[in-house]
């Protein structure tokens, strides 16, 4: 028998994603679940239906390696109409296997031994892991105060020639906060003059609220030149079980992720691609996400109202940060898995994705639910 309690590993200090560990914790105490982001209603039946169809016509073996052509166009189509930049359908798209495919693909592509990489905190927890799995060190930047500012200052005294990358996320899981042109016009000027590679995580793009306008890094030439933007069916057309997603970036980048996606899925999900490919060419089907997010927000902040929960309301994404110092000193990890437990609702800590764990009394609930579980939700909220 071999024995492989003693190998290595190559990430030795990672753990269970936080996405897993509250989804079981739910599971296991049957309580209402806000914690891993996905919705609690099912995806559109006419998309379902062209998933069907295209599997009818036959379209189940592997598609062409960066994607079908028409799903491609259809993209660059819409990237055009919304941030009013074109990307070259043969050579500058590609679906993966969820925006976490194009993450991980992107990262590996280019951060090599002792290259260094910007990551805003609270980060989404698969960027760090994938840069320290190619040899690369992330490098820390705290978003400041109650509404998560970036400290741009902060972010050009880290700059130095081993920066190989920057990671952005707009708008930002798990705060629910959003970048604006400044910030954008901001960043642009700190990397102007460096080879530096922009990953710009956009998955919540549709996910906007309050006439806010989504700030893609696509919209702003001095980011674009550099950028590799991710987004994510799964969130947009709420399939998040269905791993669809792509990265857009320049021609030379492209080039050099297609390496690494070969690898790693080689192609996706044929008759998905041919599905979205037709569900893309009507518009409302992403354009009227926003509002319909906002509903859910407002609703769910209402039903709060007289708790003793606190919260800038979410400008984007479908998660709710809320504040609970009025109710206990207990660090947030252990109020949740509490939560979890004796009270039926799950959410998850901010701590997680803070610098040093950085606890700040602070939960993310997930409002992308049916209105009858906020309600259900807000009611155990009221008790405390
Ligand atoms: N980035 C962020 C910020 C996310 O919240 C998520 C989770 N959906 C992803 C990337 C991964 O997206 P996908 O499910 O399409 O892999
Ligand atoms: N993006 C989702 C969230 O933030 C989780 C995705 C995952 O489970 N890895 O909740």
């Amino acid at each position: 028998m071999p024995d492989f309690r003693n190998l290595p590993s190559k990430l030795p200090t990672a753990k269970t994603s936080i996405f897993s560990v509250m989804s079981q914790l739910a599971r296991k105490h049957n309580a209402i679940d806000l914690s891993q982001g996905f919705p609690n209603f099912d995806t559109d039946p006419k998309l379902k239906e062209l998933v069907f169809n295209a599997m009818k016509e036959g379209y189940n073996q592997y598609p062409p390696m960066n994607g079908v052509p028409e799903l491609r166009e259809q993209i660059s189509d819409k990237i055009e109409a919304l941030y009013g930049v074109r990307y070259k359908v043969d050579s500058e798209i590609t679906l993966t296997a969820g925006a976490t495919g194009a993450l991980y693909d992107a990262i590996t592509a280019f951060v090599n031994k002792g290259d260094e990489v910007i990551v805003f905190k609270p980060a989404y927890d698969s960027y760090e892991p994938t840069i320290k799995s190619n040899g690369g060190k992330p490098v820390l930047v705290q978003m400041k105060g109650k509404d998560f500012k970036i400290d741009w200052q902060e972010v050009k005294e880290k700059i130095n020639n081993r920066t190989k990358m920057l990671i952005i996320n707009t708008p930002h899981n798990p705060s629910g906060t959003v970048f604006t042109k400044e910030d954008m016009q901001q960043l642009e000027a700190l990397l102007k003059g460096t080879d530096i590679i922009l990953l710009s995580d956009e998955v919540y793009e549709h996910i906007i609220f309050d006439a806010i306008e989504h700030q893609s890094a696509s919209r702003f030439p001095g980011l674009a030149e550099r950028a590799i933007v991710c987004s994510s069916f799964g969130k947009t057309f709420h399939n998040t079980g269905w791993k669809m997603g792509y990265c857009v970036a320049p021609e030379e980048l492209m080039k050099e992720i297609w390496k690494i996606h070969e690898l790693t899925a080689f192609c996706v999900n044929h008759p998905m691609q041919k599905a979205f490919a037709e569900y893309l060419k009507n518009p409302e089907n992403y354009l009227n996400l926003g509002s319909f997010y906002q509903e859910k927000r407002d609703k769910f902040l209402k039903l709060l109202q007289g708790s003793k929960f606190t919260g800038i309301p979410a400008k984007g994404t479908y998660y709710q940060v809320l504040n609970y110092a009025e109710i206990t000193t207990e660090k947030d990890t252990e109020f949740a898995e509490r939560l979890t437990i004796e009270h039926h609702l799950a959410s998850i800590p901010v701590s997680v994705f803070n610098f040093e764990q950085k606890d700040n009394k602070q939960l993310r609930f997930c409002f992308a639910k049916t209105d009858e579980t906020l309600e259900k939700a807000a009611e155990i909220l009221h008790k405390f």
